[in-house]
């Protein structure tokens, strides 16, 4: 199985701005210290392995989409954030190659910032797509439709050319989506959310659980989520805030922060994390920062067996 972010940053997107790109590289500059490089292949791999990664990188600005790749079949794809757009041109790419035109949707919930990718997801606009839409909520049509109505947006949804189903999922029931079984928890977030648990037929296992509040001194009853999260080979997980805010001025936002995520998953014997979902208002050098005290925080708090903590970028790909 192959977990791609396509996007991978919370509430609003965001771009890298002009200042931003030059710090970092003066950063490189400096830190090269008059090293000289045969050719651009050369200076890549210097970035790659001797600088941070917010000093040579970014993660990214694009709002929630994931790809669950299991190698065969349907494309399954978690939210359809601003990333959604470009997953669509990715996958069609991937389709004048064979593979078949149908993608299976699995939304965590309706909120602006995880449905805005679909009115620019280009497979939609191509007859002979299949688009299977599947999510806890009743309403999701609803909350497609409305952001195309004429006010928001110039192409209405029934303009799209795909064949588009709406399915909405029960919590505590298995789904089939060719070799992969799908399940999902609710979670407390505004209007809720839902966490998905993907199982592919060599039993790999990736949670997909975003927007969602767990709450630092109410951790015993999150028995349910610590069940849902259960040895899974990686679990994607809200880590919006630092502890520190999500405790004082932001709880009752819905999110959480990258402490209480390390604590669900260790208790869940869960083998990866990846923070996700990050504050727009975040630098690159303050998520790695969340990054490397996330990372502290598992070994100081491991009890047996550890957990790797990874950090969610725009184009990361994790293997499992
Ligand atoms: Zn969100
Ligand atoms: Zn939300």
């Amino acid at each position: 199985m192959q977990v791609r972010f396509w996007g991978t940053r919370g509430s609003l997107p965001v771009a890298a701005k002009a200042a931003t790109v030059r710090d970092k590289v003066a950063t490189a500059l400096v830190a090269a210290d008059g090293r000289r490089f045969a050719d651009e292949a050369e200076a890549r791999v210097y970035l790659e392995t001797e600088l941070d990664f917010a000093a040579a990188h970014t993660y990214g600005g694009a709002t929630s989409c994931v790809e669950i790749d299991v190698g065969e079949g349907a494309f399954i794809v978690c939210d359809m954030g601003s990333g959604l757009r470009e997953f669509g041109l990715d996958s069609l790419g991937r389709c004048a190659g064979g593979h078949t035109r149908e993608w299976h949707f699995f939304l965590s919930h309706l909120h602006w910032d995880h449905i805005m990718g679909f009115p620019f997801f280009v497979p939609a606009f191509v007859p002979g797509s299949k688009i299977v839409i599947h999510a806890g909520h009743a309403d999701a049509e609803t909350a497609l439709r409305r952001q195309q109505e004429e006010i928001s947006f110039p192409v209405p949804f029934d303009w799209l050319k795909a064949d588009i189903e709406f399915r909405t999922l029960v919590p505590g029931q298995d789904y089939a989506i060719g070799a992969v079984t799908v399940s999902l928890i609710e979670q407390h977030h505004s209007h809720l959310s839902y966490g998905y648990r993907f199982r592919d037929a060599a039993a790999k296992v990736a949670v997909y659980s975003t927007d969602s509040e767990h709450k630092i001194d109410r951790m015993e009853g999150e028995a349910d989520v610590v069940a849902f999260f259960g040895g899974a080979d990686l679990v994607v997980c809200d880590t919006m805030y630092s502890l520190a805010d999500s405790v004082s001025m932001k709880e009752d936002w819905g999110h959480s922060s990258n402490i209480v995520a390390v604590d669900l998953c260790h208790e869940a014997a869960a083998k990866r994390l990846a923070l996700f979902h990050h504050e727009p208002t975040y630098s690159d050098a303050d998520i790695e920062r969340m990054h490397r005290e996330s990372i502290r925080y598992e070994e100081l708090t491991r009890g047996a067996a550890p957990l790797e903590v990874l950090c969610a970028y725009d184009g990361l790909v994790v293997e499992i």
